[in-house]
């Protein structure tokens, strides 16, 4: 794979596909064998975290046998996601107190990042940021020489990240959740970008949903000569100048191999990626005027989940994921659709004006049917 500048703050470059850490195979060997291959493979930053398991744990033995000089090695932490004890806080000693802890379960004296991992609201940011705070601890493990670089991870707002971007002048990369159906830090992405941060993408194929047929996106995938959704998907971001790379899951070789080869494809010519945003650009429209999540409709007089039985139902009438919007429903906890007893309560709370007595019949002829089982 070739590579590009991570950022213009950090001096690495990096290639277009990398690790993440999350969902490493449960056995220690066959995950340290798998590692080795997306390392020889050319994948070369790898995303780790201490909350992710012993994923930091089974990185580390990987990097034995000379691959800890091959790979950009990053893990994160914050207390508002992982506390390891009652006490940890945004304090910079107890950054540093967890800092090297990950070294040790990495078995590392060096780790080339430490993020702040998931800023979600202007309250996170300003404790990661107050004076004697994590950021502040970072910075002093990087005075120590014991980290390189920093940056944070994020699932906030646009609104809110356009006003970071402009603050952070510590932060080296962003990791952000983009993908082909979740189109929404594209603005957040470009301005990291234009500021000269690396901006990294979690998530790729959206949980595991792009891996699934969908007649949709099989359609777009031939008009602009992807082989597979997948690869669809992959193309798709590393077309986005203002994407530096995409971390991939992986749980088998195949994971590897086929995001290797969905990359050595090459980004999307300019006159098909106007194919696909006019072709995403309706489906959004579609997808906007349905459930937007808003919650308004709750309580259900029968204890229904209102929302998210809209959701599968939009994964599988815009989308076309079948099978997987079926299995979701399925799992849906609670009352389902079919206890519906016609109130109308909600209708007339929905801030979208949904018929959504209707929307809970075809629930029931589209959802509560076929093979329960596929994720
Ligand atoms: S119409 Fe159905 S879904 Fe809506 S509040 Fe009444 S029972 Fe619940
Ligand atoms: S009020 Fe309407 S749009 Fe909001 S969650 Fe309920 S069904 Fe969806």
């Amino acid at each position: 794979m070739k590579s590009v500048p991570f950022g213009q703050r950090s001096g690495f470059r990096v290639p277009r596909a990398n690790l993440g850490g999350m969902r490493l195979p449960p056995d220690t060997d066959e995950a340290v064998a798998l590692i080795r291959h997306a390392i020889d493979a050319g994948l070369r930053y790898i995303d780790t975290s201490r909350g992710y398991g012993d994923s930091e744990i089974k990185i580390g033995k990987a990097l034995k046998n000379g691959y800890r000089e091959k790979v950009i090695l990053s893990t994160k932490w914050s207390p508002w996601i992982t506390r390891i004890e009652a006490s940890d806080d945004t304090s910079a000693d107890c950054v540093r107190k967890r800092i090297e802890e990950s070294m040790n379960r990495l078995d590392v004296d060096y780790l080339d990042y430490y993020q702040v991992w998931n800023i979600d609201s202007r309250e996170h940011y300003d404790q990661a940021v107050a004076k004697g705070g994590m950021v502040d601890g970072i910075q002093k493990a990087i005075s120590d020489k014991l980290v390189g670089h920093t940056g944070f991870t994020t699932h906030d707002t646009v609104e809110n990240l356009l006003t970071y971007v402009e603050e952070a002048d510590w932060c080296e990369i962003i990791l952000f959740t983009y993908n082909l159906l979740n189109p929404l830090y594209d603005k957040a992405i470009a301005a990291a970008h234009a500021k000269g941060i690396g901006t990294i993408i979690m998530n790729p194929l959206a949980g595991g949903l792009l891996g699934h047929d969908s007649p949709l996106l099989k359609t777009l995938a031939e008009r602009v000569g992807a082989r597979s959704i997948p690869e669809l998907a992959i193309r798709f971001l590393i077309s986005n100048p203002a994407v530096t790379t995409l971390i991939t899951g992986i749980a088998k070789p195949s994971d590897v191999d086929d995001t290797v080869a969905a990359v050595n494809r090459g980004p999307f010519a300019p006159a098909e990626m106007e194919l696909l945003h006019q072709a995403l650009a309706e489906m959004l429209v579609a997808n906007k005027a349905f459930c937007t999540g808003c919650r308004y409709c709750l309580p259900c007089c029968q204890g229904i989940e209102i929302p998210a039985i809209m959701n599968q139902i939009a994964q599988y009438r815009f989308w076309g994921f079948q099978k997987p919007a079926q299995t979701g429903y399925h799992d849906l906890k609670g009352p389902k659709a079919d206890a519906c007893i016609q109130c109308g309560q909600c209708e007339a709370k929905c801030t979208q004006h949904l018929a959504v007595m209707d929307e809970l019949k075809y629930a029931v002829q589209n959802l509560a049917t076929g093979e329960f089982g596929v994720r």
